[in-house]
Formats: structure tokens, sequence, C-alpha cells
């Protein structure tokens, strides 16, 4: 069998089976297939399994390959995984449909300026750093309800969900459970969450959206940033 369709259908399985142990619908599990460092020809063949949603985690490498895969397949639903910096807000609103990772007043706001410009509304989600590590992007789990709070009032963004990325070396369950409490004491009813070795646990904890890049497209060629 064609191994693009082997990994998602094997994905597919073990999506299938975590959620049937906690009685949550299968559908209610998005699948995002994350794409970064691979080329078109990988990306192109999963896409002709029929599959549509993408993540990326660099907007430069995503411009250097979506455009043109948008084009071909109208229908793709790409989603922006990794941070966002001000000056690549524009881009980010002119390529993406999903957009993980605001954690800063300044990208609310720069994000809210664009999307206006553009007549664009993509959807939005809030990133929580979980493990309050210092590197990683996020806002602290004690700030996240205020946060939300003003990217709705002070800049009328409509945000639907908390995303977050354990810490390497942690067991990543009671991460993606004070992600879900957050989001619930917030009224969110998404969550981005789970990658290729965790994503079980993360269904079990509600995820909505699970971002899985090795175990469709094999290891990564080079480091992710
Ligand atoms: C790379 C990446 C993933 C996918 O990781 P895998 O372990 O390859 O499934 C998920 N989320 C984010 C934010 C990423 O950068």
């Amino acid at each position: 069998m064609d191994l693009a369709l082997e990994r998602l259908q094997n994905t597919l399985k073990r999506v299938n089976k975590a959620a049937k142990e906690v009685h949550r619908d299968f559908k209610d599990v998005k699948l995002i297939a994350v794409s970064k460092t691979h080329g078109e020809a990988a990306i192109e063949k999963l896409i002709e399994t029929g599959h549509l949603r993408f993540g990326e985690n660099r907007i430069q490498e995503a411009q250097s390959k979506w455009p043109q895969l948008k084009e071909k397949y109208p229908n793709i639903e790409l989603h922006l995984i990794g941070p966002l910096q001000s000056n690549k807000a524009k881009d980010a609103v002119a390529l993406f449909d999903v957009i993980h990772t605001i954690d800063r007043s300044k990208i609310a706001m720069v994000l809210a300026e664009e999307m206006e410009k553009q007549g664009k509304r993509p959807k939005l989600f809030v990133q929580v750093n979980t493990g309050e590590e210092p590197q990683k992007a996020g806002v602290s789990p004690d700030e996240v309800v205020n946060f939300v709070n003003q990217c709705r009032e002070d800049y009328r963004l409509d945000i639907t969900g908390l995303m977050c990325i354990p810490p390497v070396d942690d067991e990543p369950s009671p991460h993606f459970a004070l992600l879900a409490k957050k989001a619930k004491q917030l009224g969110l009813s998404d969550l981005s969450m789970g990658m290729s070795k965790d994503f079980e646990a993360a269904i079990q904890l509600g995820a909505t959206y699970i971002r899985v890049g090795t175990a469709l497209f094999g290891d990564r060629n080079t480091k992710p940033v």
C-alpha cells in the first residue's frame, strides 16, 4: 500500500481507538498533519489520499510551499502552530485559516488590525505555557483567563480555543488536563493538544485538534525551530 495512506490510516486508527475509550465521537477530533521541513512532493502525497488539514510552524517556510498548493487544492485548511512575531501578522492572516499561537497583547492587537484590513477571519487560539518554561512561548496558566478576556474586550477577537506544548520531559497528561480546565473556565470549546507520541492522552482529556507530524510523514529532515 502507498506509504502516505498507510501512515494516515494507522494514525486515524489510533485516534479512533483513543476516542472510543472515552466515549467521544471520533469526528470531534480533527487531525492536523504537521508538514514542517517536508517538501511539496511529500505533502501532495498526503493531500491525494484526501487529507486536507495541515500545519506549519514557520511563516517563511509556509510561504514557500503553501500558496501554490492552496491554489491547486482550494479546500486546504492551513494552521499556524509556531510562534508569531508582530511584523509577520499580515502574512499570517493572508495565508493561514487557523492561528494557534496568540500569546501577547501586541500580537492580538496587530492580528485584529490585519483581520480588519484584509477582511479575513482566521480561527484563533491562545497558546498557554502550561509548564511555565522560560524559553517557551505562551501565556502562563495564571494569566490565561485575563488574557483571553482582554483579547475579547480590547481587540474584539473571537478566541475559540487554547493550545499547549507540554515540556518534552514531563508526563503530558497533567498539562492537557490543566489546558482543558482553563478552557472550561473560559467557555472555550476547542483544545489544540497532542502530538505523535502523546495524542491518545490528549484525546482522552478533550483535544479537538491534534497536531501530528512524525507519525504521518516519518522523521523530519532538519530539526524544527
Ligand atoms: C512539530 C510540531 C508538532 C508535531 O510533532 P510530532 O512529534 O512530529 O508529531 C506539533 N505541534 C507543534 C507546535 C510542532 O511544532
